[in-house]
Parts: structure tokens; C-alpha cells; sequence
């Protein structure tokens, strides 16, 4: 058995290799995951515990499942409702938030890039589509990062809340 990396127990010590599908898809399994992955970097670390702006306090939130395809969290308290994906490019987006964690995961992994032509082919959307998620990609979380997956955060910062 190699020695097991601690920090991530999925790839071995030895492993020069990058962050992989099949780690990609264990951490990101559909549209759930990455909408909870959002809600946790962006406002409650802990998954349940958020800043409500209406309180200005640190509030408990729960998420009540609607009919909606974006879902938000909501304040306990005041009935805030928080949605994980204001203000980022996923925003209102047709595409799934599966896609576009896809999408970045490709872009990051191919480090001569990608093109919107295999992104097309990828994830079957139009060329349009993939045009302008790779643009967005490029454009809003590479600028500062190499990893678009740490880049969702540091992006953060630049939106504001
Ligand atoms: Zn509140």
C-alpha cells in the first residue's frame, strides 16, 4: 500500500498526477454537491450557520426544498433567503451547475486549455453555450488563479456579497 496523503486521503503521496476525474466526480457528484460546495465557501463553512444581512447576525439557515432549480437557503430567524450562486457567473444560468464544475474541471486540467469546440462535444450543449462558459471561465475565475476550482473563491472576493 503507498503512503496515503492526508490532506487528500483519495490520491496517494507518491502521485504526481493532477486532481482527477474520478476525484472530480467523487467530490462533485451532480448538481447538489456543487450547489452545497457554493453555500459552504461562500457563507456558512459549517454548512449551517451563515451571516444573515437582514439580522447583521450570525444566523442558523435551512434549505427548503422548493420547485425551484436554484435553491437557496433560508434564515431561521427572519426568512432571509441566501442563494449560493448570486452574483457568481452561474447565476440564472440554463446550464446545470454540474456543467459548469465540469467545465472548469476540464479547463483545468488541460493545461494548454481548452477549446469551446471540445467543450461543445464534452458536455453536449450548443457551441454558443460553450463559447460563453469558457469565456466566463477565462475571464472571471482564471484571471487570478490557475485552479478555476479555488478561483470560485477568490472571485468571491471580487463580486462582494
Ligand atoms: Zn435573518
Amino acid at each position: 500500500m503507498p503512503p496515503v496523503n492526508r490532506k487528500n486521503p483519495v490520491r496517494a503521496e507518491t502521485s504526481e498526477s493532477e486532481y482527477s476525474l474520478m476525484e472530480f466526480m467523487r467530490e462533485y457528484p451532480d448538481d447538489d454537491a456543487c450547489l452545497q460546495a457554493l453555500w459552504r465557501k461562500r457563507y456558512a463553512p459549517d454548512g449551517e450557520h451563515a451571516h444573515c444581512p437582514m439580522c447583521d447576525a450570525n444566523r442558523s439557515f435551512k434549505r427548503y426544498e422548493t420547485t425551484q432549480q436554484r435553491q437557496s437557503w433560508t434564515c431561521t430567524a427572519c426568512g432571509h433567503h441566501l442563494h449560493p450562486t448570486a452574483d457568481t457567473i452561474f447565476h440564472k444560468s440554463s446550464t446545470s451547475l454540474h456543467l459548469w464544475f465540469y467545465t472548469m474541471y476540464l479547463m483545468a486540467s488541460t493545461r494548454c486549455g481548452i477549446s469551446a469546440k471540445q467543450v461543445e462535444r464534452e458536455i453536449g450543449c450548443t457551441y454558443k453555450t460553450a463559447w460563453r462558459m469558457t469565456h466566463l471561465i477565462r475571464k472571471e475565475l482564471m484571471k487570478q488563479a490557475n485552479d478555476p476550482m479555488s478561483g470560485t473563491i477568490e472571485a468571491d472576493e471580487t463580486y462582494g456579497r
